[in-house]
C-alpha cells in the first residue's frame, strides 16, 4: 500500500460527536450515527437529532460497498484550501447514498474526467490513506 508521508491538505479533527465517522472512515467503513428515538439519520454527526431533537443517538455501521449518487457538485478550478493546487480542477460533490438518499455526503470525486460528472450520476465511495492511521472518503464515478 503507498502511503503519502508529506500529506499538505486539512485533516478532519475528531470530535467527541464524528469520531465514530471518522474511526470506521480509517477502516474503510461508512459509520452513520442515527436518532435512537425517531431513526434518522444525523448527517454529519452532532450531539442531538436535527429531527426531532432527542439527545439520544445511536450508529449504524453501513461497511464498505457504499453506493451514491451526485445529488450536486461543482468543479473548482482555484485551491480553496492548502494543498490542493496540485490537483486542480478539483471536483466536489454533495452525494446521497442509494441505502438512504435523505443522508448528504460531501466530498471529492477523485480519477475522474469533470467532463463526465453530472447530477444523477452514479458513485461509489472509496478511501484514501492520508497518514499512517487516517483516511478519508472520497467518491469514484461507479463503473456502469
Ligand atoms: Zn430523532
Amino acid at each position: 500500500m503507498t502511503k503519502q508521508t508529506a500529506y499538505e491538505k486539512p485533516i478532519p479533527l475528531k470530535t467527541l460527536d464524528n469520531h465514530e465517522y471518522w474511526d470506521a472512515a480509517d477502516r474503510h467503513e461508512l459509520k452513520l450515527q442515527k436518532c435512537a428515538e425517531c431513526s434518522s439519520f444525523i448527517h454529519p454527526p452532532g450531539p442531538a437529532c436535527p429531527t426531532c431533537g432527542s439527545p439520544e443517538t445511536e450508529w449504524e455501521l453501513l461497511g464498505s460497498d457504499i453506493s451514491a449518487t451526485v445529488y450536486s457538485y461543482i468543479v473548482s478550478y482555484r485551491p480553496f484550501l492548502p494543498g490542493f493546487q496540485h490537483e486542480l480542477p478539483t471536483v466536489i460533490t454533495v452525494a446521497a447514498l442509494d441505502a438512504a438518499p435523505d443522508v448528504k455526503i460531501m466530498a471529492n470525486i477523485i480519477g475522474c474526467d469533470p467532463a463526465d460528472v453530472e447530477i444523477g450520476v452514479p458513485l461509489k465511495m472509496t478511501w484514501v490513506d492520508v497518514t499512517d492511521d487516517r483516511a478519508l472518503p472520497q467518491w469514484m464515478l461507479a463503473r456502469k
